[in-house]
């Protein structure tokens, strides 16, 4: 046994405790315990029956992902689970808090398992770019037959005992006494194996399993991952046991190594991260219960809705009566469409809407511990609306912008309290959306900046942490993104051929749909209020100036880089816009040259990674990982191909460099370069 791993007695049964905190992660130290705690109540004939249990606060809730990059050591888990099976005893696993991935598949090579109610149950490997890789695939369909299983394995999906106990996952779901529960269970067995390698797969038609595969890989996009599984899960029924279970192990080995693995892993580590901060690490989170919402336009309603659902009691302000109608309204029509849709029970939605108070009077706000301001993007309005709040808001409260491009430091100085003031940068729709770019202002002080970590948390969002600086991390790298591709318009490619490259990269949708969708003067207002500042000799693509000249605001008026029948409806190429570009092709003396798809997407994701560099060297990012994050969670960039910094650590520095001279020499005057070195650097984890 091990330190980890411990076995204590309750009359004839033997418990093996794990206790590998904080998680139980199902380290090598874990697996050598378990076989050694096995082996040893197995040859101890008093011993009538095993229970396996988590110590703290869960079971094996994951494996050790560091792990899945290097050659596993052994034992691996099917040789525990090979021991279980071949131990003469019944094993029952008795399940808390989260028995997921390598955790549950060590459940279901028990004889039986006992939950108690709350306890979260999966097998979310593909989420990770791989299969499960000790029988999961071959054991789960035994207990809810191969189209449920397809669903769960190919989704992650995480269940609820309760509903886990209707799926078959799990045998008996207790409300407490978890211990005594499975120990009566396991005497109960009577030293009778209950293996389910035993048990047949549960016959159904072809029908029902296309449909389940047909679901499986349109949701997960086609990905390898998702492939492998369902292959996996349907040999179950069409090769025995132990050849299906070595298929699902090749897999799974050639799976964990590959690149989506690694870059999905990377992701997963990268988000971890993000979510700390040094600063923030010793200070103490400042108690919220009470949310003000300054603003009920677009995003304030979004946001109001997001602190609803997170608990939090919500005052809603407008500047006047028919804005405030129209928030409220919005409010409520997005819960009437969760409960038209089925989402979401009727007293659910009311005792939501019974949290929110919406009001023009601004003496409420002096009941919020949190006030989140989000009216129109202009500096003197914003001013003259954080010097109101100072004014009314209580000692202590936190005051934040949601201010995309607004100096947050200027917006704080108009308060006597600017370390209370921090950037709270939703992304639209708010409540949908999982990234929240935290803005530390030069004097926001280290218990808001832990305050605003942690209602992260509270909203399930993501948060990474950026400095003030104009459009912080996201907005800089998507403008300089946006700026290539603009390039890449006026040099010959089309709207459509840029767009469709990149949507076929992976990204959610190409720069252009993405502009006709948010509206194409909001750009142009920006261009024209920088004006002044543009370098003169930089280059400077005319395109979408002109089309805004012309009326084409993108999908709300009916036209941008693409003509649309209705708002919602679907993108069509339109030759007024080839003659645009054409005109402005003609105006430069460019000609028109072809460009296939691999220079739009390695031109895209080199102007990134160089942006990256600059954000790095001027401290607007803490970390490279930081960048992928937001790219992943608020741009719509990939999660399987890891983010462009992930993306040009794979590529190398020396790769990159002449990349980098390449897109220069593309990109013209004005192109700075940033020191791309620094991504290699060792403190830049990718
Ligand atoms: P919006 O125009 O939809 O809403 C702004 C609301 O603020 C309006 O309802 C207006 O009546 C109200 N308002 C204006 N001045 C006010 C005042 N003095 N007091 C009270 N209310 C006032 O704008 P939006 O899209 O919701 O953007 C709001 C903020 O969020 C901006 O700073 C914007 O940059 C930022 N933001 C927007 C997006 C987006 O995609 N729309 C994304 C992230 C951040």
């Amino acid at each position: 046994m091990t330190a980890c791993v411990r076995v204590e007695r309750d009359g004839n049964i033997a418990v093996v405790v794990i206790d590998n905190p904080p998680i139980n992660a199902g380290s090598v130290e874990v697996r050598r315990g378990l076989v050694a705690a096995i082996d040893e109540v197995n040859a101890q004939p008093e011993v009538f029956g095993i229970v396996i249990m988590g110590a703290g606060n869960t079971f094996i809730a994951g494996s050790d992902l560091h792990e899945f990059g290097q050659p596993i050591a052994e034992p691996s888990l099917p040789a525990v689970i090979s021991a279980i099976e071949t131990c003469e005893k019944p094993v029952v696993a008795a399940l808390h808090g989260a028995a997921l991935g390598g955790g549950f598949e060590l459940a279901l090579g028990c004889d039986a398992r006992v939950a108690l109610s709350g306890t979260v149950l999966g097998l979310p490997e593909v989420t990770l770019g791989i299969i499960p890789g000790a029988g999961g695939t071959q054991r789960l369909p035994r207990l809810t037959g191969i189209p449920e299983a397809i669903s769960l394995v190919c989704s992650g999906e995480r269940v609820r005992a309760d509903a886990a106990r209707m799926l078959g996952m799990v045998d008996i779901v207790v409300t407490d006494d978890l211990r005594g529960a499975a120990v009566a269970c396991a005497r109960k067995m009577e030293g009778r194996k209950a293996r389910i390698r035993d048990r047949a797969v549960p016959a159904c038609d072809d029908g029902a399993i296309e449909k389940a595969s047909a679901a499986a890989l349109r949701a997960g996009k086609n990905r390898p991952a998702v492939r492998a599984a369902i292959d996996a899960i349907v040999s179950s029924a069409t090769h025995s046991f132990d050849d299906a279970l070595a298929s699902e192990r090749a897999a799974f080995q050639a799976l964990r190594v590959s690149r989506e693995a690694r870059a999905l892993r990377h992701q997963f580590f990268a988000e971890r991260d993000a979510a700390k901060h040094p600063a923030a690490e010793t200070a103490t989170a400042r108690p919220l219960q009470r949310v003000a919402v300054i603003g009920a336009g677009t995003m304030g309603a979004g946001i109001a809705i997001a602190a609803l659902e997170a608990g939090f009691d919500v005052v809603l302000l407008e500047q006047d009566e028919a804005a405030l109608v129209r928030g409220v309204d919005r409010i409520r029509s997005h819960y009437q469409g969760r409960v038209d849709a089925g989402k979401m029970d009727t007293s659910v939605a009311r005792e939501r809407e019974g949290r929110l108070k919406a009001s023009v009077d601004w003496t409420l706000v002096a009941g919020a511990d949190l006030v989140i301001e989000a009216v129109f993007e202009d500096l003197k309005v914003k001013q003259e609306v954080f010097r109101r709040l100072d004014s009314i808001a209580r000692p202590g409260a936190i005051l934040a912008s949601n201010t995309s491009y607004t100096d947050l430091d200027a917006i704080a100085a108009s308060t006597s309290r600017p370390q209370d003031v921090i950037g709270l940068h939703f992304f639209s729709p708010a409540h949908v959306m999982r990234l929240l770019e935290i803005v530390r202002g030069a004097a926001t002080s280290q218990d808001v900046l832990a305050t605003g970590l942690q209602l992260a948390k509270r909203l399930r969002k993501q948060p990474v942490v950026s400095a003030n600086a104009f459009g912080f991390i996201g907005n800089r790298i998507y403008a300089a993104y946006r700026r290539q591709c603009e390039f890449m318009l006026e040099e010959g490619a089309s709207p459509q051929q840029i767009d469709a490259a990149l949507e076929a990269f992976g990204f959610a949708m190409g720069p252009f749909a993405v502009a006709d969708l948010s509206g194409l003067d909001i750009a142009w207002r920006m261009r024209q209020s920088l004006a002044s500042t543009r370098e003169p000799q930089a280059r400077y693509v005319h395109i979408p100036d002109r089309l805004c000249e012309a009326g084409r605001l993108g999908r709300k008026t009916g036209a941008g880089y693409y003509l649309y029948d209705q708002t919602g409806g679907a993108r069509r190429p339109d030759p007024e816009v080839d003659r645009v570009i054409d005109a402005a092709r003609l105006e430069k003396g460019i000609a028109a040259r072809v460009m296939n798809d691999e220079e739009i997407v390695r031109r895209s994701l080199l102007a990134m990674a160089n942006e990256a560099a600059l954000l790095l060297a001027e401290g607007i990012a803490r970390q490279a990982s930081d960048i992928d994050v937001v790219l992943v969670n608020g741009y719509g960039f990939p999660k399987w191909e890891g983010g462009p910094m992930f993306w040009a650590r794979e590529r190398g520095v020396e790769a990159l460099e002449e990349d980098l001279d390449w897109l220069a020499g593309l990109s013209g005057p004005g192109f700075v370069r940033g020191d791309i070195r620094q991504l290699f650097s060792a403190e830049q984890r990718t």
